[in-house]
């Protein structure tokens, strides 16, 4: 038997999460349709289960119920019962260590709108996201390490319309912000604000804010609010405290927020290179076509790599080749409703496993 687990784990690992029903859908009597088998494979059921009675199906309606359930394998998977804080100790903690050893790691949210992204990522006062979590992890180990001197700065972005945004600024201050490769340093966003932190609970405040500027919560409209991805980036710079040896190391963690994923995987068949339909969001095509080259490239030697399509690929090319780590939380709704956003959403994640 191959040890396939040794391979996979070597740059992306996959997670789903599958958030409990809302209070609406509850009310809209919605049932849910995933189950999750050993805290790894996720079942999707048939959303139509009677559909034997009432035969819509034809003759052929038992075989069609089968072949709309559908199973995926994954790293790990994650149902209702678990909260942020669970899920950031099986995913993104493994991985603080070493962003503060000076490795980069980068975390997505992919996944519908209305899936659980925000929730994962930004998450409420009660139930603190990821990027909260991340922070406070953060200063716990430099408290733990009072021999090195440590400083932790943020900045948060939005790229909306591959228009970079800083979400740091107060919204009329804001304009569109260049990104420019830097040799030395990677990918440069000229004039965004960098933030010292000292402390886990002030960041939690900036993100509540910086989330009312996106473009996105703004408006009424769900078709916008679904398209900008909100980036924070978190950079730890460590340096020994005597002076005399001047070792430095900077680790960087980017947490992403990523745009609804609907319109991009509606097009996302296998192994075909997704289109530039007018309403698909171009960070959003790219960002799968690089994941899709990434794992070619893994199974058969080099392929090129098309980071320069969008301004996320070129934001996080360092987080994804290279030395860096990177996790993929697939969101998904359980609700019979969304179907076919919740397969497809796990048709891409189960394919991002080859990276
Ligand atoms: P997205 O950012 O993917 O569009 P949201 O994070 O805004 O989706 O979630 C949509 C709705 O579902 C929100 O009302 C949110 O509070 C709720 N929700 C999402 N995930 C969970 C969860 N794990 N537990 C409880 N409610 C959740
Ligand atoms: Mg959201």
């Amino acid at each position: 038997v191959l040890k396939k687990k040794g391979v996979s784990q070597a740059t992306l690992q996959v997670a789903v999460r599958c958030r409990p029903l809302t209070p609406t859908e509850r009310s809209l009597g919605s049932r849910p349709i995933t189950r999750l088998v050993d805290n790894k494979i996720v079942v999707v059921m048939d959303p139509e289960p009677n559909h034997q009675n009432h035969n819509m199906y034809g003759k052929g309606h038992s075989s069609a119920a089968q072949k709309r359930e559908k199973k995926y394998v994954f790293d790990v998977a994650f149902d209702g019962s678990c909260d942020n804080r669970e899920i950031y100790g099986k995913t993104v903690g493994n991985l603080v260590p070493g962003v503060l050893r000076g490795l980069n790691a980068t975390v997505f949210a992919y996944g519908a709108t209305g899936s659980g992204k925000t929730y994962t990522m930004v998450g409420s006062n009660m139930d603190p996201g990821l990027m909260v979590l991340s922070l406070r992890d953060i200063f716990e180990h430099i408290d733990r390490d009072t021999e090195k001197q440590i400083d932790v700065t943020c900045s948060y972005l939005e790229v909306y319309n591959e228009i970079i945004y800083d979400l740091l600024q107060p919204t009329a201050a804001q304009r569109g912000l260049d990104l420019r490769e830097d040799p030395e340093n990677g990918p440069q966003v000229a004039g965004l604000r960098r933030l010292k932190v000292h402390s886990a609970e002030k960041i939690f405040q900036l993100l509540r804010e910086g989330n009312l500027r996106r473009r996105t919560e703004s408006t009424d409209a769900n078709a916008e609010s679904s398209r900008s991805h909100a980036v924070l980036e978190i950079v730890v710079r460590r340096s020994d405290k005597n002076h005399y040896a001047k070792n430095v190391y900077t680790g960087k963690l980017a947490l992403v927020d990523l745009a609804g994923a609907e319109r991009a995987h509606e097009t996302n068949n296998q192994g075909q290179q997704l289109r530039d339909g007018a309403n698909i969001n171009r960070s959003l095509l790219a960002l799968a076509n690089c994941i899709n080259a990434l794992g070619k490239r893994k199974k058969k030697g080099f392929v090129f790599v098309p980071f320069r399509n969008s301004k996320l690929t070129r934001l996080l090319k360092d987080g994804l080749c290279g030395n860096s780590r990177t996790i993929m939380i697939a969101t998904c709704a359980s609700a019979d409703s969304q179907y076919s956003h919740t397969v497809n959403t796990l048709k891409y994640a189960d394919r991002a496993k080859e990276i």
